[in-house]
C-alpha cells in the first residue's frame, strides 16, 4: 500500500528539524533511515501530514571515539557503526551489536538515532546502551540537554522526548568499554527483532573481574540493565559456577510477558541460556580461542 499524501522538508540543522516539527504539530513526522517510520506508513498505521527528512543535516553522521568518550551522531546508520569499530578493531561489543541488526538493507538505512526514538523493547541498541550507561543528547525548542538513555527509555515505544525535541547524538564513556564485550542475540531470522539479546561487557584486574555490565533486550517493557551483577561478580574469576549463579539470577531479574515469541518461563530460560552464551563469548575473546556466533537464527 502507498502512504497517505504529506508534506516533505528536508533539514538543514536539528535547529530547523525541531522549529518544522513544531510549525507541524502532532501532524509532524522526522524521517531519519525510515526503516520502521516508512513500514508504518505504508500500512497507514501512521499517516503523517508532514514528514521533516533529517537526512540533509551536516556532521549528524560522525563517529568520534577519544580517550574519555565515544560520540556517535543520531544519523549513524548501523552498518557505518559496525563497520567502523570492526575496522579500528574496537570495542567489539558495539559492532556486534550493530551487525546483528535485521538484515543488510536495514543496517544500510536504519540509524542508531531512529532506533533509540522508536523506544522499541526490542530494539538492539537500548539493550546496549543501558548496560553500558550511555546518554543522549537532545536538542529542541528549549536549547539542548543530556539524558541518560535509561531515563529516555522509561517506556516501550514511547521516549522522554518532549514535543520538537530530537535526538543529536548518543555518547558512551570510555571507561564503561574497559575490557571485553560481547553483544549476543536469538532470532527467528536476520530480519526479525530479537526474540532476546544480551549485552555483557567485563573488565579484568588481572584474573579477577572489576566491573561487569550486563544489559537485555526484549525481555521486558524496556530495556534492562542488571546492575547488580557487578556486584556478584567483582573480584572473582570467571567460573562455570559464577557463571550460572548470574545466569540464574539474570533469569529471575528480567521482565519477560508472554507473547507470540514464547511463554515468560522460556524467556526466563533464554535469558539465562542468552547470559552463558555471552560469557563465553568474552572468555573466549580474552583468551583467543574461537569466540563462535554471537547471533542465533532459529526459524
Ligand atoms: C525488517 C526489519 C527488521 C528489523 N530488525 C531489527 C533488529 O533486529 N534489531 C534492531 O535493533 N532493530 C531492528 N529493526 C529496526 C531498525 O533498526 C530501524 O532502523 C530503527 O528502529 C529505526 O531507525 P530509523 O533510522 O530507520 O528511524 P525512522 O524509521 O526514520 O524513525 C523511527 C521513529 O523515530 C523518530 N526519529 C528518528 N530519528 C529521530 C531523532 N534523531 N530524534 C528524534 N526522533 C527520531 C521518527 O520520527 C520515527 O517516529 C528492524 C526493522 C525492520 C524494518
Amino acid at each position: 500500500m502507498y502512504p497517505s499524501r504529506f508534506d516533505y522538508v528536508k533539514a538543514a540543522s536539528f535547529a530547523e528539524a525541531s522549529a518544522a516539527l513544531l510549525q507541524g504539530g502532532d501532524g509532524a513526522k522526522v524521517l531519519a533511515g525510515g526503516q520502521t517510520l516508512i513500514p508504518m506508513m505504508k500500512l497507514r498505521l501512521l499517516r503523517p501530514e508532514l514528514i521533516v527528512d533529517l537526512g540533509g543535516i551536516d556532521d549528524a553522521r560522525d563517529i568520534v571515539v577519544d580517550d574519555d568518550v565515544i560520540e556517535i551522531g543520531a544519523l549513524a546508520r548501523h552498518a557505518d557503526i559496525g563497520n567502523e569499530f570492526r575496522a579500528q578493531n574496537l570495542c567489539p561489543i558495539i559492532s556486534d551489536c550493530a551487525l546483528g541488526i535485521a538484515d543488510a538493507q536495514v543496517r544500510n538505512m536504519g540509524t542508531i538515532g531512529g532506533s533509540l526514538a522508536e523506544a522499541d523493547p526490542c530494539s538492539c541498541w537500548p539493550a546496549l546502551l543501558v548496560a553500558l550507561d550511555a546518554a543522549v543528547l537532545i536538542e529542541g525548542p528549549g536549547g539542548t540537554r543530556a539524558l541518560r538513555v535509561r531515563d529516555l527509555l522509561r517506556d516501550a515505544y514511547t521516549p522522554d522526548l518532549a514535543a520538537g525535541e530530537l535526538i543529536t547524538r548518543i555518547a558512551v564513556e570510555r571507561a564503561a568499554l574497559d575490557g571485553i564485550g560481547a553483544f549476543v542475540a536469538f532470532k527467528r531470522a536476520a530480519p526479525a527483532y530479537p526474540t532476546a539479546s544480551v549485552a555483557l561487557q567485563i573488565n579484568y584486574d588481572g584474573d579477577r573481574i572489576a566491573a561487569l555490565r550486563l544489559g537485555f533486550g526484549c525481555l521486558g517493557l524496556t530495556p534492562l540493565a542488571f546492575d547488580a551483577a557487578s556486584d556478584m561478580a567483582c573480584g572473582k574469576t570467571v567460573t562455570p559456577a559464577l557463571i550460572a549463579d548470574i545466569a540464574a539470577a539474570a533469569s529471575a531479574f528480567v521482565e519477560p510477558i508472554d507473547d507470540a515469541k514464547g511463554s515468560e518461563t522460556y524467556k526466563r530460560s533464554l535469558a539465562a541460556g542468552l547470559v552463558t552464551r555471552a560469557f563465553n563469548v568474552v572468555e573466549a575473546r580474552r583468551t583467543g580461542a574461537p569466540a563462535g556466533e554471537t547471533h542465533q537464527y532459529y526459524g
